[in-house]
């Protein structure tokens, strides 16, 4: 028989490192079980390597699941103000960016895991690695890990398992056997801020082009999602921020087999009525000796006008002088419109977040105890919610993990205040 813990928790990602940080603040005997041979490798990945650890923008519109409005609670006990203090006094320095974005002043990710293990190591807090956990079972007010390397029992059990996005970070979803163990609900599971396939074959064509532009996602006939931002075209379809923003959508309208579409403008700051009417001028009064391709030399991206003109039936080499009223509406229109039916997303390998987890309804949000097993308790992207693209999904992974392991913590005493 192993040791016995106050608090054990699975998983050693973002949310079940600050989760043990927590407890053991609050003077609990804290283990971290992880299956990888390091803490934290997902964090290492966030931000391009910088770690967009949180937004100064924050409200119930940038988290998704069934039930956003679970986070409220959370938040209310630990949000970004609790955040920013709590890795500041850890020793991360927060810069804020582009979009209210948050990074460490170091603009390395592996600082802010670095004072996590800081923080660990100040205060007790035991991590055992590689650690293959067979099952947990809870008996009396105990639970108990059986692992590879024996039996640790614990009278709370956090479980930080995360999601399934890129798995070669640890997060391979193999945490929501013991989940369902306990008889929890998952809901289902999808890609989320990933980038989505197309069909058309002019994906080819204009690959490697970057553009601002506004995304619309479609369902159907009917408009579900919408964001304006850096598209980025790819052999194989369509990705860049406005993608991940609306690609949760499409994954879940994917999963049940309905037509998901995406429309794009690349005109997003010009009204309908503006495009049709700088086309115009753009061919009649300026056109003069250029071709349709030439006239568009500007305006677009050389690839993508060979693209909206063809996909608009107008022949690149037609005199531009002598295209139509009724063909440079067209062109206009498929400049604001260009249709891309999507058929897959880039799957879990390739995606950023999990839509979908422990269902909602099953956990306290007060405290992110399991409402069908006392000393259970739940962390991160293992449940639920899912975030939007800019620091969203971690603040959810610090704000859920602290709250878990203050409440996982008990009656203990240690350093109630911490957050102050
Ligand atoms: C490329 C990339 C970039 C991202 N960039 C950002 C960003 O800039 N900002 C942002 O807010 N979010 C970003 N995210 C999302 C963010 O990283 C996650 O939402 C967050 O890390 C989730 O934290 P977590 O602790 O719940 O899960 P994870 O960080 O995935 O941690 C789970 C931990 O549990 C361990 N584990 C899993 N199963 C077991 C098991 N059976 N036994 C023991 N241990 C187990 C895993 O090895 C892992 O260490 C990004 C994600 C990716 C993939």
């Amino acid at each position: 028989m192993g040791r016995t813990y106050d608090v054990i928790v699975a998983g050693a990602g973002a949310a079940g490192l600050t989760a043990a940080v927590r407890a053991a603040q609050r003077g609990a005997r804290v283990l971290i079980l992880e299956h990888m041979g390091q803490a934290g490798k997902k964090i290492l990945a966030t931000g391009n390597g910088k770690c967009n650890f949180t937004n100064k923008k924050q409200g119930i519109a940038y988290y998704r699941g069934k039930n956003p409005a679970f986070v409220l609670p959370v938040f209310a006990r630990f949000g970004l103000a609790e955040t920013l203090r709590f890795f500041e006094r850890l020793g991360v320095q927060p810069v804020e960016k582009r979009g209210g974005c948050y990074y460490p002043a170091s603009g390395q990710a592996s600082s802010v895991v670095e004072v996590l293990l800081m923080e660990c190591r100040r205060l007790g807090v035991e991590i055992l690695y590689e650690i293959g956990i067979r099952s947990i079972q809870k008996k009396g007010n105990s639970f108990f890990f059986h692992t590879k390397q024996g039996i640790f029992e614990g009278r709370s059990c956090i479980l930080a398992t995360g999601g399934k996005a890129a798995k070669k970070t640890g997060s391979d979803g193999s945490g929501n056997r013991y989940i369902e163990k306990f008889g929890h609900k998952l809901t289902d599971l999808v890609p989320a801020l990933v980038q989505l396939q197309g069909k058309q074959s002019f994906l080819k064509e204009i690959a490697g082009i970057r553009a601002e532009c506004g995304v619309e996602l479609y369902v159907g006939k009917e408009k579900i999602a919408e964001d304006l931002g850096e598209l980025q075209l790819t052999a194989f379809g369509v990705s860049g921020i406005p993608v991940f923003q609306v690609s949760r959508y499409a994954s879940y309208a994917l999963a049940r087999g309905e037509q998901v579409a995406v429309r794009l403008n690349f005109l997003p700051e010009w009204t309908a009525e503006q495009a049709n009417e700088r086309i115009w001028r753009r061919f009649s009064a300026h056109g003069d000796g250029k071709t349709a391709e030439e006239a568009l030399t500007g305006l677009f991206p050389k690839k993508l006008g060979r693209v909206l003109l063809s996909e608009s039936g107008v022949p690149c080499e037609k005199p531009a002088a002598r295209c139509s009223k009724k063909e440079c509406a067209a062109l206009a229109r498929k400049a604001r419109q260009l249709t891309v039916d999507i058929i897959g997303t880039k799957g879990f390998d390739s995606a950023q977040a999990t839509a979908g987890g422990v269902d909602t309804e099953e956990i306290f949000p007060e405290t992110m105890e399991s409402r069908l097993v006392p000393g259970l308790y739940f962390a991160g992207e293992v449940v639920d919610i899912d975030g939007m693209c800019g620091g969203y999904n971690l603040q959810w992974a610090w704000s859920s993990g602290w709250v878990a392991g203050d409440s996982a913590a008990g009656g203990k005493k240690g350093e109630e205040h911490d957050q102050d």
